[in-house]
């Protein structure tokens, strides 16, 4: 049996304990959250008053060359490349994922007209799955839905593909699709990989080029920490930028923006991925919360999230066998990522309860307990008195009152 105390005797040799003190939240918070919304770096505020004052207030619309606004999407891509293994040129940092999606897959389609076809599962997260299918209605193709399974993409990859578009972690379960794998069998047929790496961009390594990954996309506000609705992030290797036409063509996007001319020119490289203006308030908030990965390596990040997962399972099996629970994501740590799932048919109240008692997970149709575990403020002892109020609320029935069984708009 797992105790308390074996619990803070890992975070006592816990290598990034130090991280958590750079992160505000609450006193007493269990925060498991950090996959939907990553937790407020500790100095923003500041650094946000700052922006506000200096760079907005007093400089005006000069911000634009003396706070060097302008290069601002360029230096957040290269602080999100090294986490994900891609190029500083290969990456950007503009809009939403799912506008990053839209001109990722739209430019993936045209740079393999011949093929009609789609290809991803149907567990992916809705809005990856709704973008192609505006996608497809306008390039008139077909999406190829296959089971969630890594085996039943790769089953259903042939020389109709144009694309294969995937999360590399799944939203619900936590598993890691095989990004080389998948990868490989798509060029081996003809076809491009397109990746979204929202559950995984600072959460688990990442080397899209090593797997050759064509594209990915990702998020900005779970893992990265960047606040609500931050920027996303878009990647494109080297060899496609040439070719490459995205669909949104924005003057951000243009050669040369300020010169004003009438005709569309996109820009050579990645840049070209830029539409409109940036919401520069958010940009600067992820600016400075990526601050925090600066000397911090992914493997370290890595193991610690497999160490906190892997002793949450061990605790639900001790703790939580008679009631009903069953794990939804692998048991497998090497095809996991830094979450967990549960089902429970009461799984809405009883995260609700749980909420209650200052401890924060989510909820996903139709029964799934989801856990994310930020590995840079997620201590191992949080671990032991979550497993441990499950257990309470499951004992006493505390899940079972009017106040926790009804929905709320977001779960
Ligand atoms: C969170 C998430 C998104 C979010 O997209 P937005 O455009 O930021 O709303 C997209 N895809 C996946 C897989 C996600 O997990």
């Amino acid at each position: 049996m797992v105790t308390r105390q074996d619990c803070i005797t890992l975070d006592q040799q816990d290598a990034l304990a130090a991280c958590r003190d750079k992160f505000a939240l609450p006193e007493g918070e269990i925060y498991l959250d950090g996959n939907s919304l990553g937790a407020m770096p500790r100095h923003l505020p500041a650094r946000m008053q700052e922006v506000m004052v200096k760079e907005w207030g007093n400089g005006l619309i000069r911000s634009w060359n003396d706070a060097s606004w302008i290069d601002l999407p360029k230096r957040v891509a290269g602080q999100v490349a090294r986490l994900i293994g891609a190029g500083k040129d290969e990456v950007m940092v503009a809009d939403s994922t799912s506008v990053n999606l839209y001109k990722a897959l739209v430019a993936a389609v045209r740079l393999n007209p011949a093929r009609k076809v789609i290809l991803s599962e149907r567990g992916n997260f809705p809005t990856d799955l709704y973008i192609a299918q505006g996608v497809a209605e306008i390039f008139n193709l077909e999406i190829r839905y296959v089971d969630s399974t890594p085996e039943a993409v790769l089953a259903a990859l042939d020389d109709s593909v144009a694309v294969v578009m995937l999360t590399h972690v799944n939203y619900r379960t936590g598993q890691i699709y095989p990004m080389q794998e998948i990868t490989s069998k798509a060029h081996a047929v003809g076809a491009l990989a397109l990746w979204d790496l929202a559950h995984s961009a600072g959460a688990v390594e990442v080397d899209l080029n090593a797997a050759k990954a064509d594209m990915a996309v990702g998020c900005g506000y779970k893992y990265l920490n960047g606040g609500p609705g931050a920027p996303a992030f878009v990647f494109v290797a080297q060899r496609h930028h040439k070719d490459m036409r995205q669909p949104l063509s924005g003057w951000h996007g243009h050669v040369r923006p300020f010169e004003f001319v009438l005709g569309y020119e996109p820009a050579p490289g990645i840049e070209s991925m830029q539409c409109g203006t940036p919401p520069l308030l958010s940009m600067l908030s992820l600016e400075s919360a990526l601050q925090i990965f600066e000397g911090v390596e992914m493997s370290t990040l890595r193991e610690k999230s497999v160490a906190l997962t892997e002793l949450f399972i061990k605790l639900v099996d001790e703790k939580l066998s008679p009631y009903q629970f069953g794990l939804a994501s692998p048991r497998d740590s090497a095809v996991r990522g830094s979450q967990v799932s549960l089902t429970h048919e009461q799984g809405y109240a009883i995260v609700q309860a749980l909420i209650a008692r200052g401890i924060t997970g989510d909820f996903r149709m139709p029964n799934i307990l989801r856990f994310g575990f930020t590995p840079l403020y997620v201590s191992f002892a949080n671990v032991y008195d979550t497993v441990q109020a499950i257990a309470g609320i499951m004992e006493s029935g505390e899940w079972n009152q009017d106040k926790f069984l009804t929905k709320k708009a977001v779960t």
